[in-house]
């Protein structure tokens, strides 16, 4: 099999929450291609209940683009401590961290449950497991703790 990066990363050295850049990947033409690590909780200490993840991550879809750009992707992780975020060219972690800050205080202050997009039926594969408020909680508590640019150090990012 393949070697995956994310597997080789020592998941009990980190400092959850932060913002890792795990590798920009050159397509032929040149194009890069930016995979980051966004861990909103410390790994194997907690996790976001899947309706909140899903919440949160249907409107990271949205909210992120306006504060990102070439945002290709934002999906959660099966263990339920963070994002994979696939951008094309090669942001800084520091704008990442900035755009991810946003965002989370939009859904913790502002977001409500009619601006959540995409959640009907024929919309999502899993309409029924959503939570606003488990997504407002997690996203103050996530703030509150603050977003590192360095996944080993807390390294704060002035907004
Ligand atoms: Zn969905």
């Amino acid at each position: 099999m393949a070697e995956i990066e994310s597997f080789t990363l020592d998941h009990t050295a980190v400092k959850a929450p932060y913002v890792r850049l795990i590798a920009v990947e050159r397509g032929p033409k040149g194009d890069a291609i930016s995979n980051f690590d966004v861990r909103f909780v410390q790994p194997n200490e907690g996790e976001i209940p899947t309706a909140g993840l899903h919440t949160i991550e249907h409107v990271l879809a949205g909210l992120l683009r306006d504060h990102v750009d070439g945002v290709i992707d934002i999906s959660p992780f099966g263990c339920r401590t963070g994002f994979h975020l696939i951008v094309w060219g090669e942001p800084l972690v520091a704008d990442i961290v900035s755009g991810i800050a946003q965002s989370l205080h939009a859904i913790a202050e502002t977001v409500t449950w009619e601006q959540v997009p995409g959640v009907s039926a024929v919309e999502c594969g899993n309409y029924r497991d959503h939570s606003l408020h488990s997504a407002r909680e997690w996203s103050r508590l996530i703030l509150e703790r603050g977003i590192s640019s360095d996944a080993f150090e807390r390294v704060d990012v002035v907004h």
